[in-house]
This record gives C-alpha cells, structure tokens and sequence, in this order.
C-alpha cells in the first residue's frame, strides 16, 4: 500500500456540476423505500398497507446490531409492501408511499439527548445514517471503537470518480455542518486530531473548510490529496492522508483511524441538532444523454424516472445508464430502479460515449498490475476465475480486491477484469463455505 502513489488512474474529472448546488426534488408520486440500503441485516417493514405515514418516521427496523433503520422520505399512504430488485441485482422487501405532496415531518422528530458515548451511539442507529459515500456501512457500528484505538479521524472528501460533485457541493454549501459534525465525533468519541482529505481539483472546498477552520482555531487539518483514483478509497486515503499503513485483511482502526465521508459527518451535525432521520440524500445528474446536468437532493425511495425528468429529460437516446460514478457505479437496463441511501450520481451516455472497448486476447504487458492499488495481478485473477480454480484465487487475495475499477479502466485489450474478479469472489466465498460446513460435519 505504500506505493499507491505509483498506483492508480487518472481519468477525466468530467465534473460538470461542481458550481451547481443542490437542487431539492419534492413533488414526486410515489417513493419505493428498500428494507435494505446497507452492509447487514434486512430490516422488517414496522407499517402495513393503509398506513399514513409522515417524513421521517420509522417504516423499518430489526433488532440485529449490523443494520440500520428505515425511515419515510415522504408524507402519505402507504400503499405496497413488495419484493423489488435493486440495482446491483439484489432482491429486497420494499414499503410503497403514495406521497400527499404535503411532506409532513413527523410528530416524534426531536433534538437527540445523549450523557455517554453509548447513549450517542443510540442516536446514530436512530438517524438510520450509513455510509454516504456508496459503502453503506451502518455509522453507529463503525464508531463503536475500543477505547484507546483510535487517535484520528480520516474524513473523505476525495471524491475521485469523474462526474460526481456531490461531496464537493456538501463541503462548500454546508462547510459549518462539515466541521460541526468532525468536532462533535472527535469530542465524544475522545478522538485527538482530524485529517479532511480533498482532492485538489477542487479548490473551492478546499478553502471553504480552511476559511471555517481558521474561523473557529480548530487544529482540523485539510489535506490536499493529488487528483488520482481511487484516492478515495479507504485504506489508499488513510495512506495518503495521514502516513499509516492498514495491514492487508485489517481495518482502519488497526491503523489507529476511523473514516467517515463528508456527507455522513454533515449529516451527523445535522441530525444532532434537529433530529430530523436520513430520509434525502443528494444524486449528481449528469453523461452526454442528460439534458440538463445538476445535483439534485432526492428523497430516498425516488424513481430513477422522476430524478432523471427533474434533469429535463435525456436529450438524446441512452446507451448506457448507470447508478453511481462511471468506475465503480452499477449499469442498469431502465429507469425502474430507486435511489437509495448510498446512490450519489446517476449518468446516462449517448451511443459514442456508451461505446464499450473491443475485448481481444491479454498481451501480457503487465498494466493492470502496475495500476491496482492493492497490489493484485488482475489478469492472473481472471485466468484463475475462468478456469474455476478457487485455491488460485484465493492464493492471488482476490478477497482483497477493492473493486474500484483500474486495472478494467487501463487495460488496452478490453478485458473486463472487474467483472472476473467479482465472479471470482464468489468462487472463493463459495469454496471456503464448503470448507467450512465439511470441518462442521467433521466435528
Ligand atoms: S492490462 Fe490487459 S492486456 Fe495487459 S496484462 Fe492486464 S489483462 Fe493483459
Ligand atoms: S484487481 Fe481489484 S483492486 Fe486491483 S485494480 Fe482491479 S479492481 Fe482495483
């Protein structure tokens, strides 16, 4: 990990709505809100068909300590409870609301009370907040550390993928709930300094929370991080932000860190101050198809359909539309799909720009190795994946590949290598489970 540097791609920025704030998206229909936006359990639907509901209150929860409650993004009745398919293929229970356009808040929102960090913790699993940047880790499991683990807080503003703004926007447009919310989680959680790490292509934030910080002679440091993907990814972000190296199978913690995106730190200072649940989230609009490219702040549960209307519609036929940014995002064939809590673009692309490179045979010239991040060997992965051999991929630490595209993204002979490794984790996931369930039977 200490090469990243050395690592990585550069592709375009293309962030074309960096001067455009967010735009709020209120009159929709209907919001189709999934059971399951995150790492870990499902939660059970709380209201039945015929409920009225309001924003903000609990339409879903369990009691498993990996999840996060659901909450209504908008006022209305609720009218379906049904299984739909999310866009990375996932099947999960969903609460249909017919909205009555008056976005009512719920009674029972109020200003969260807490006297001890496990009180705190209660607060963040009542706000439902996961991780904003697309992860979907549950927030009130990743800040429950030991005590003494952790000395600093990595906050990620990076936002290395091309097209999408929406941290960019959330560091200029609400720069105090930025810094309110790294204060209030180094306060409580008795973390000792705080590191923002921002790309620097993007100037303007960089400056709106420096000007802030000074303002308040806070010791939080910004971090200008070179323009390279995945800057953003979480253990290349530690590396680069603060000097620390995360042991390969080990967690941010190990390194003494805990991250959080900027958006979900906002959001935090937000809902401590007002109790008000995660229930918008804010998806960049944009790719060649797109009519008017703009950032958009979508209740969770909108349609594809009603987010991309509110963009003016596509002005010319799609090829290929995608949730999330270009590297990393899934592709999906239509508009039925709803933006959940970790969605933070949607890109449509013209015919030329939806063009997939031609796929030819590997000329071994070793780049998809000398790019990833993790020090993998995609095209050996690939073979291995194509043959099924299980004890191969698992040798190659396919388990350990981050997914973020690179290898994929430089290769000149087109190969899909992301879409191997992914195949290929299966396998291994596969194998090690029979493995395990042998060992069982063996007693
Ligand atoms: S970049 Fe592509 S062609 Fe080059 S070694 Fe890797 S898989 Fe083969
Ligand atoms: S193997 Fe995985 S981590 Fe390495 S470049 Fe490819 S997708 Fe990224």
């Amino acid at each position: 990990m200490g090469i990243f540097n050395s690592r990585g791609v550069k592709p375009a920025h293309r962030k074309h709505t960096d001067n455009q704030k967010a735009v709020r998206l209120e009159n929709v229909a209907s919001v189709t809100i999934p059971m399951r936006q995150h790492i870990g359990a499902p939660c059970t639907p709380t209201v039945k068909v015929g409920d009225v509901v309001a924003v903000g209150q609990v339409i879903g929860d369990t009691e498993a300590f990996m999840s996060a409650p659901i909450h209504a993004s908008v006022s209305g009745t609720v009218s379906k409870i049904a299984e739909i398919r999310l866009a990375n293929g996932e099947k999960v229970s969903a609460v249909t609301i017919k909205s009555d356009g008056e976005m009512r808040l719920y009674e029972g929102v109020e200003k969260p009370q807490y006297n001890s960090v496990e009180e705190f913790l209660k607060c963040v699993r009542s706000s439902g907040l996961v991780g904003l940047g697309g992860a979907g880790f549950p927030t009130h499991v990743k800040l429950k550390v030991p005590q003494g683990k952790v000395d600093t807080l990595v906050i990620n503003a990076a936002e290395c993928e091309p097209y999408i703004t929406t941290d960019n926007r959330e560091c200029i447009d609400n720069t105090a709930d930025v810094i309110d919310g790294v204060e209030l989680v180094c306060k409580v959680l008795d973390i000792k300094s705080a590191v923002i790490g921002v790309e620097d292509n993007k100037p303007q934030a960089i400056n709106a929370l420096r000007t802030e910080i000074s303002n308040r002679k806070s010791n939080i440091v910004v971090k200008a991080l070179k323009s390279k993907y995945p800057q953003g990814a979480e253990k290349v972000l530690i590396h680069s932000a603060t000097g620390r190296v995360v042991p390969m199978g080990g967690l941010p913690m190990d390194a003494g860190c805990i991250v959080m995106n900027v958006a979900s730190v906002a959001f935090l200072a937000r809902y401590m101050r007002t109790g008000k649940p995660l229930v918008t989230r804010t998806v960049t609009v944009d790719g060649s198809a797109i009519a008017n490219p703009n950032n958009f702040r979508v209740p969770i549960g909108a349609f594809m359909q009603d987010v991309v209307n509110a963009a003016g519609g596509f002005v010319k036929e799609p090829k290929k539309i995608i949730l999330g940014g270009p590297m990393m995002g899934n592709s999906v064939s239509s508009l039925d799909y709803v933006i959940t809590k970790t969605n933070n673009a949607l890109l449509a692309f013209d015919e030329k720009d939806a063009k997939p490179k031609k796929e030819t045979a590997c000329i071994r010239c070793g780049r998809c190795v000398s790019v990833c991040p993790m020090k993998l060997m995609p095209a050996s992965l690939e073979k291995y994946q194509r043959c099924g051999d299980a004890e191969g991929l698992e040798n190659g630490a396919v388990l350990n590949c981050i997914e973020c595209g690179c290898c994929s993204f430089t290769c000149p002979a087109g190969r899909q290598l992301v879409q191997s490794i992914r195949l290929g984790k299966t396998i291994v996931r596969t194998a090690q489970a029979e493995r395990k369930k042998k060992e069982e039977a063996k007693g």
